[in-house]
């Protein structure tokens, strides 16, 4: 079973009366469990593909499946109940609600859930700030933690659903290197730990380095797969054929 399957995947948008194609028949199939990292400049195509994955938006054509299920005939509408359950979302701008504090953001996904006592969600929000390191902090707002401790909120808010899926949209983009990586590093331990699969988009070289599987996507088309083990990279080139280049690890040196 794959996680996210995605097959001959366009995504066009209207710009006034321009059509811009931001992706070109994507075709990809990640394992439950991984840690991926989607490459590639700004402007590549990167979001759209997240967005699409995490059904917040829906293809031009082409199949998505999540788990199994065919989800690109359906509205974002209709998929709520689904992400509620699947996906835990990360941003770039870390997006916690100012009002409330960490705990409490933490919380915020799982009010609608029926099938979560509020006892369970106690459980989940002091189990899940824990794992981040941020017990001490359940009080705190958003605006008296820094950078990285908002990050963990957030981490920890998509962890809270128990999902099966992560998306990270450039998650350390607004963070400084070393507090980036200690980000990376608590992602990659919580997906070790959780077998939750992580799908991180980034166009940091030191970021893609982190992950052990690679998509680089480029003018809204896949152009590189990698697949790392140890400190080893074997990148296969998607287009025109898929040829082995060991050793051109540039896109992932840094
Ligand atoms: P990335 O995340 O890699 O920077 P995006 O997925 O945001 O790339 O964008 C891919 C392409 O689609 C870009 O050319 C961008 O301008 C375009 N695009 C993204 N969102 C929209 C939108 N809502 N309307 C029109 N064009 C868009
Ligand atoms: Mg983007």
């Amino acid at each position: 079973m794959s996680v996210v399957r995605i097959e001959h995947v366009c995504k066009d948008y209207l710009l006034g009366e321009q059509k811009v194609q931001a992706l070109r028949d994507i075709n990809l199939s990640f394992d439950p469990g991984v840690f991926l990292a989607i490459a590639g400049p700004s402007g590549s195509g990167k979001t759209t593909l997240l967005n699409l994955i995490g059904c917040i938006d829906t293809p031009s054509s082409g199949k998505i499946y999540i788990n199994d299920q065919d989800v690109s005939g359906r509205t974002p509408d209709q998929l709520a109940d689904l992400r509620a359950r699947t996906i835990g979302f990360i941003f770039q701008t870390f997006n916690l609600l100012p009002v409330l504090s960490a705990a409490e953001n933490v919380e915020y996904p799982l009010l609608h859930r029926k099938d979560v006592s509020p006892k369970e969600r106690q459980k989940r929000v002091a189990y899940f700030l824990d794992i981040v390191g941020l017990s001490r902090y359940a009080e705190h707002r958003p605006n008296q933690l820094s950078g990285g401790q908002r990050q963990r909120v957030a981490i920890a808010r998509a962890l809270a659903i128990r999902p099966s899926i992560v998306l990270a949209d450039e998650p350390t983009a607004n963070l400084d290197h070393k507090t980036g990586e200690e980000i990376l590093l608590l992602m990659k331990k919580i997906n070790r730990a959780f077998k939750t699969t992580f799908i991180f988009s980034t166009h940091d070289k030191r970021v893609i380095a982190k992950a052990d599987r690679l998509v680089r996507v480029e003018d809204g088309a896949v152009s590189l797969l990698g697949v790392r083990s140890h400190s080893k990279w074997s990148l296969a080139r998607h287009r025109p054929v898929e040829k082995s280049v060991e050793g051109e690890n540039n896109a992932v040196q840094g």
